[in-house]
């Protein structure tokens, strides 16, 4: 690539789950990537490929703190994801959304940066409406244990939206919908990491309330290519945009899908709901197909099997270490 297209690209939260796909996928289009993480829940592994690139570089940094680089573009990924992981210290997670999204937006603001958030379908809490649009307000519990993460990320939008009435600064919000692949974090608590480091271990699957509830998930590879094509839509494309698979599952379909899939032994054993737990879950993507072009192809039979073997090499590598 010539240098005048190579971009100078920040990824925060870059050696996450999502994060460290997304800065693969910037190198691959020829981009100097810097990945910035505190590595709370991100990991060295996810990123140990990419050492010895010259066009990556990593800072151990809390973007609770302020940050000082010359970059073209952000994309603001860092927080934990997991419910486990954001309410394991819920003040940490509104700060990280809140103050992440001002040092980020000040950063921006001051470089002239294009600047994306990572936001979340939580925003819209436990529906009533089905599936969810860009338009619907959300119901959100203000005070609860799910209020940390779905509080933050709804005022990391409201940030984002005044920066641009008040400074006119470029930016992009993404709602992504559950997303899954390899280099989940294998403890993180998701339920398609646990399912599968559950069945892979012939341990029992562990559903949460009657398994009735539904969720829609989406591969982290297509979620990477509707994150990059929403950096690259027009300045007037602000978002809040819909990044998700509309293929709604009930937690128990997806249970029973991956003990046939690992042909594991494991049964299925109910476990009390947690609190707030939405019902339902779909995205309407009519938007990100209409302005953005894109679409999830990735279906479930397809990106399932790529998880596993994900999660089995990991169980191999632990055991192959354990016998030395
Ligand atoms: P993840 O936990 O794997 O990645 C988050 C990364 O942010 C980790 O590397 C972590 O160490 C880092 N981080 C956390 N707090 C930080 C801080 N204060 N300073 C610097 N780094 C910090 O989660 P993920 O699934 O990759 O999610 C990435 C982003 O996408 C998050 O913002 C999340 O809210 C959003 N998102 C993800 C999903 C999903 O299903 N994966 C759904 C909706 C939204
Ligand atoms: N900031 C940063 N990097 C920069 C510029 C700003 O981290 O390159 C931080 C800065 O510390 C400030 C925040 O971003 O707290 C918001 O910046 P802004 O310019 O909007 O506000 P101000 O500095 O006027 O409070
Ligand atoms: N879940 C489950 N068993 C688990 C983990 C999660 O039944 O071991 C359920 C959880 O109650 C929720 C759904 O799976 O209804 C998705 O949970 P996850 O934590 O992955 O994401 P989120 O609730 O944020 O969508």
């Amino acid at each position: 690539m010539k240098d005048l297209l190579r971009k100078r690209v920040l990824v925060t939260g870059g050696a996450g789950f999502v994060g460290s796909h997304l800065c693969d996928r910037l190198l691959e289009q020829g981009h100097d990537v810097i990945c910035v993480d505190n590595f709370f829940t991100g990991r060295k592994a996810n990123i140990a490929h990419l050492a010895g690139d010259p066009f990556f570089e990593v800072i151990r940094h809390d973007v609770c703190l302020p940050l000082y680089v010359e970059v073209d573009e952000i994309y603001n990924l860092a927080c934990p994801a997991s419910p486990v992981h954001y309410q394991h210290d819920p003040v940490q997670t509104t700060k990280t959304s809140v103050h992440g999204a001002i040092n980020m937006l000040g950063l921006a603001k001051r470089t002239g940066a294009r600047i994306l958030q990572a936001s979340t379908s939580e925003v819209y809490g436990d529906p009533e409406i089905h599936p969810q649009p860009e338009s619907y307000w959300g119901r959100v519990n203000p005070i609860g244990r799910r209020s940390c993460y779905d509080e933050g990320k709804r005022c990391a939008e409201t940030l984002f939206f005044d920066y641009r009435r008040q400074y006119g600064l470029p930016i992009k919000v993404a709602r992504i919908f559950n997303t899954y692949g390899p280099r989940m974090h294998p403890q993180d608590g998701r339920v398609v990491s646990n399912f599968i480091m559950q069945a892979l271990s012939a341990e029992p699957i562990t559903l949460y309330g009657n398994g009735q509830q539904t969720r829609s998930f989406c591969y982290v590879d297509d979620l990477v290519d509707g994150l990059i094509r929403l950096m690259a839509s027009p300045d007037e494309v602000t978002g809040p945009i819909n990044l998700g698979n509309p293929n709604e599952f009930t937690i128990r379909e997806l249970a029973e899908r991956v003990i046939a899939q690992t042909s594991s032994e494991s049964e299925i054993c109910f476990e009390p709901l947690p609190e707030d737990d939405p019902r339902q879950r779909q995205p309407d993507v009519a938007h990100a197909q209409k302005i953005l072009g894109w679409n999830a192809t990735t279906e479930l039979a397809e990106g399932l099997p790529k998880t596993i073997d994900y999660f089995q090499s990991l169980l191999e590598q632990s055991q192959s270490k354990a016998t030395l």
